[in-house]
């Protein structure tokens, strides 16, 4: 008899429920239990962990893992807490979930091109003063990653007219038909798309070549009066040195869906800041329908293969 797949995490009771029914819903031949249900005998047998905050302490009892896959995209906690030994993690790559962040980003660039906080202060102060308008034409996004879901912004801020510039680790290019502002690569290529974005829309993995990387010296590089989404990781932000260029008006607003420490304390400046808009870290939610149905193909192409499906490299740390 085959092995059940452990479901592991520390999420609450409604959202466990709605991924093990789609879970068991996109994969009826197989039998997926929490980590409190499976037996001695299970816990030494499961080969696949299906993971969204798991304890580390659970999946330590698991000793023939042979893959483990995550619900969310970005995996930076569970690299952090895996033995150097440990099994694969194979994030959740979801055409769903980059739907999803493209949707966001186009939604939230149009907040910034079509200068909504400013309207909104003026509102407060019942002033009646139209500014010039700015076309996606003449604004410049420069996206800061082209994976997975930098790649499907790209593409949906083009289909807009914005004018796209991104940058990547390796080179890559733009999808088609995108108004290309350029692509870079390396700390000379992020000076020049700085320079370039009107609109900067950070959608990078959180890695130790990552974390704190919009500081000081990168905002600082930004073009005067430019704005931020951060939608990656609160770590790759340091929010002093943003709330230092926002209070100098050096940089107009910043969106923020991710932060440091999440949920961000009341005490936190960024919630009563004028330049800023928080947001609970909604910009990409996984849906567990379709991320079951991703997982559903990776772990039948595992059954019948005995192929891991494409995992992180652990050194890389995505
Ligand atoms: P991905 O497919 O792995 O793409 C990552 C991109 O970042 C790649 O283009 C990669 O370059 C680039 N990159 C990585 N390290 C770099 C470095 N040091 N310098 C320059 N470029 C670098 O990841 P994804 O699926 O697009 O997801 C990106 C992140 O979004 C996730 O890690 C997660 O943290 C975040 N996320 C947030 C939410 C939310 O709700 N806020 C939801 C989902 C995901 P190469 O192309 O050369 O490899």
């Amino acid at each position: 008899m085959r092995a059940p797949i452990a479901f592991l995490g520390t999420l609450d009771a409604g959202e466990t429920a709605a991924f093990r029914a789609a879970l068991a819903a996109a994969m009826p031949e197989e039998t997926v239990l929490p980590f409190p249900d499976l037996s001695p005998a299970q816990r030494a047998a499961v080969e696949i962990a299906v993971v969204a905050n798991p304890l580390p302490a659970e999946v330590a009892q698991l000793p023939a893992l042979a893959w483990i896959q995550s619900l969310w995209a970005g995996v930076e906690r569970l690299v952090r807490e895996r033995d150097a030994d440990g099994p694969p993690i194979v994030r959740l790559v979801d055409p769903e979930l980059a739907r999803t962040m493209a949707e966001a980003v186009l939604a939230w660039t149009y907040y910034l091109q079509r200068d909504m906080p400013a309207y909104r202060a003026q509102q407060a102060d019942a002033l009646w003063r139209p500014r010039p308008y700015r076309s996606p034409a003449e604004t410049t996004v420069g996206l800061l990653g082209l994976g997975a879901l930098g790649t499907a912004a790209a593409a949906r801020l083009g289909q807009a007219g914005f004018r796209v510039a991104g940058w990547s680790r390796t080179p890559r290019p733009l999808p088609a038909d995108v108004p290309s502002a350029g692509t870079f690569t390396g700390e000379a290529g992020l000076s020049r798309l700085l320079a370039l974005g009107d609109i900067l829309v950070c959608l990078l993995p959180l890695t130790a070549a990552t974390r704190g990387l919009l500081d000081a010296r990168r905002l600082g590089a930004m073009k005067p009066g430019a704005a931020l989404i951060n939608f990656a990781r609160g770590a790759i932000l340091v929010e002093a040195d943003l709330l230092a260029r926002l209070d100098a008006g050096l940089l107009a607003h910043a969106v923020l869906d991710v932060f440091e420490t999440e949920p961000l304390p009341a005490a936190s400046p960024l919630w009563r800041h004028p330049a800023v808009t928080v947001l609970p870290h909604i910009s990409g939610p996984t849906s567990p329908r379709s991320a079951a149905r991703v997982v559903a193909a990776n772990v039948r192409a595992f059954r019948e293969t005995g192929q891991v499906p494409a995992a992180v490299d652990a050194a890389r740390g995505y």
